[in-house]
């Protein structure tokens, strides 16, 4: 029954990748009505390739950057047979690194090691060698614009595939790319407070922060001068970097608005290789598309500054219901009832500026973990406590007889943050925006519920589970200049941030990762049909979501098209379902979906 079902789920979707080159172009192309470029090389200079710069070339750039070129080696290489085999060393790196800021301070890594190939991976059973796979060939460590430009104009000039790494979060693949120069804005770590800022019609305290600042260094910063600036619930999170270019939530987000919407200034290397200021007075088309249209596409964003709030505190709640003979929930049927209690309460939450946290767990014996934090900035804790009643009075009503539990003191936002243990995973997540329509009709809410619920119990067989972060930066909420700004319409309007969660096993083949892929597309689709129009969000999506360009960046695409081509108008910059991503592809060598391992082309 459970297999036929996944079958049917699977045939509805189709999944293509890779392209093959064409001749040599001559004709000009057009994307979409528009002129990309003409008699432009079909595809990027790759190593091994006639024209890739000779070691002096690179020499010469590592001179004129202050010598901060790197040509790293993946780290897993320690595992593999070779010159660079070290058993301890594999072995710290197969179950040592969790206090440490081992993987985010290496040049390479990006943490969903599937979109790198998996070539190199850390393991005790290694099989084959190591190979560079799609980890880029050099690495730029930039410590300061000059160094991000000599990048950007010697990628330009060679025609070399260009990759922006900050923190390597990125679930698409968007931080590697195989035989690319990598711009690594990690060292960019510059921070400021402006008790004083005006703008336009912002006057207030501000930050500026290098684009390679992390979130919990964001809170540090909060700390030290007693303010709150919006930064992501994850330490290791880019402050600014690829969260903010696409968004950005925070637990704060129904409260001050998105990442995106707490730019007042931003200072970005372009195509041209110039060093610009994009702001509400200056640039203002770079400054709209740069905050919420994307990161790696318009230009390198090497610091920015973001509005800055009086303290706040936080008080949470929280909540954990698990399916057990002997425990407060019996059986199936009282679960759901109880999980979608919780997500009709959720718009009131979302009204009163709160944030949920919440995970769906498919366990063995048709039984389900379900849990979630409810957060309320500015919100003092019995208060918070009396909020949450009527939730557990609803509970009760389907027989789930949970007590409210005490809402401990509200917590500085700012507190002071530390940020380790991040280590490469498989992880693939897919992403749908679901909005406050579907909690407004009884009768869509009960489908959206339903296709949650039909996706998790698809889950367990296939290591796949459900995360729902609820959170309302409407467009009031944004307020100025954040409510004109690129980011997907659909977070205006969003209720959850619906995602299902795909942990691949180690190992897989490219067809089963292919047909995995196309199961998940599956279980996606449900929540696709409840929400007809509706988005999803890049940063936490996924590179092979069908419709991309409607999906990430929904009525914004056209415009945001047109403002690639003024600013990028030769394809410096590219990563997968960036705008104007479609005029290229990946000729992936080992045939995974959606992987970064091969020649960046042209699409005919
Ligand atoms: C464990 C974990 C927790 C997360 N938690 C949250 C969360 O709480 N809220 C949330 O909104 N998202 C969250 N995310 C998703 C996160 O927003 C994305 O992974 C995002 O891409 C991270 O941006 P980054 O700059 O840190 O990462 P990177 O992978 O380094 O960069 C992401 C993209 O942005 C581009 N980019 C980076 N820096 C620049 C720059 N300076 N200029 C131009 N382009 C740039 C890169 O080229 C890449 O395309 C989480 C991800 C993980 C893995």
């Amino acid at each position: 029954m459970r297999e036929s079902h996944h079958l049917l789920l699977s045939s509805l979707i189709f999944f293509t990748y890779g392209v093959n080159c064409a001749a040599p172009r001559t004709e000009p192309i057009h994307l979409k009505g528009k002129l990309l470029s003409r008699a432009d090389p079909e595809c990027k200079v790759f190593p091994g390739d006639a024209n890739w710069p000779p070691a002096s070339e690179w020499a010469r750039l590592n001179a004129s950057i202050d010598g901060v070129l790197l040509k790293p080696k993946p780290a897993a290489s320690a595992c593999y047979p070779g010159p660079d085999h070290n058993q301890s060393q594999c072995q710290f790196l197969v179950s040592g690194t969790s206090s440490t800021r081992f993987w985010l301070d290496d040049p390479l890594t990006e943490l969903a090691q599937w979109t790198q190939g998996s070539s190199c991976v850390a393991t005790l059973t290694p099989t084959g060698n190591c190979t560079r796979g799609g980890f880029p060939e050099y690495v730029v460590n930039a410590t300061s614009p000059k160094h991000v430009q000599g990048a950007v104009n010697f990628a330009r000039d060679n025609n070399i595939r260009l990759v922006i790494k900050n923190t390597g979060h990125d679930f698409g693949g968007r931080s590697v790319g195989a035989g690319s120069l990598s711009v690594w804005t990690h060292n960019l770590k510059s921070t400021q407070f402006i008790p004083s800022y005006k703008i336009g019609q912002y006057s207030g305290m501000a930050v500026r922060i290098g684009s390679g600042v992390e979130a919990w260094e964001v809170s540090n910063l909060m700390a030290a001068n007693n303010i709150s600036v919006v930064a992501a619930g994850c330490s290791t999170v880019g402050g600014s970097g690829g969260w903010l270019s696409h968004g950005g939530h925070s637990t704060v987000t129904s409260t001050f608005g998105l990442g995106a919407d707490q730019a007042l200034s931003l200072e970005v290397v372009t195509a041209d290789g110039k060093l610009v200021t994009a702001d509400p007075l200056t640039n203002q088309d770079l400054f709209w598309a740069m905050r919420g249209g994307g990161g790696a596409t318009y230009g390198i964003l090497t610091s920015v500054v973001m509005k800055a709030y009086p303290p706040i505190s936080i008080s949470s709640s929280s909540l954990s219901l698990t399916v057990s003979s002997t425990g407060t929930v019996r059986d199936a049927e009282t679960f759901w009832q109880g999980v979608a209690s919780y997500y009709k309460f959720s718009a009131k939450i979302l009204d009163a500026g709160g944030y949920g946290f919440s995970y769906i767990y498919p366990m063995a014996n048709n039984t389900y973990q379900f849990t979630t934090s409810s957060s309320f900035p500015g919100m003092a804790s019995t208060t918070a406590f009396n909020f949450m009643q009527p939730l557990y009075n609803t509970l009760k009503g389907v027989g789930i007889n949970v007590a409210n539990p005490t809402v401990g003191a509200a917590r500085p936002y700012g507190s002071p943050r530390g940020g380790t243990g991040d280590r490469p995973v498989n992880t693939r997540y897919r992403s749908r925006l679901l909005p406050r329509e579907n909690w407004e009709d009884d009768s869509l809410f009960n489908q959206t519920m339903k296709a949650i619920r039909t996706a998790v119990e698809g889950g367990f067989d296939n290591n796949f589970y459900f995360h729902g972060t609820l959170t309302s930066p409407t467009e009031q909420v944004a307020g100025w200049p954040g409510s004109d700004s690129a980011v997907n319409p659909a977070w205006r309007k969003n209720r959850m941030h619906a995602m299902l969660m795909d942990v691949q096993p180690d190992g897989l083949t490219a067809q089963q990762a292919i047909n995995r892929n196309s199961l998940m597309q599956g279980y996606m689709t449900l929540l696709r049909d409840v929400s007809p129009g509706a988005g999803a969000y890049m940063n936490e999506g996924d590179p092979g979501e069908p419709n991309w360009q409607q999906a990430f960046y929904g009525a914004n695409y056209e415009r945001l098209l047109g403002t690639k081509l003024k600013w990028d108008p030769t394809g410096v910059f590219w990563a997968p379902t960036t705008v104007g991503s479609e005029g290229w592809a990946v000729q992936v060598v080992d045939g995974y979906p959606n992987s970064q391992n091969g020649k960046l082309c042209r699409v005919g």
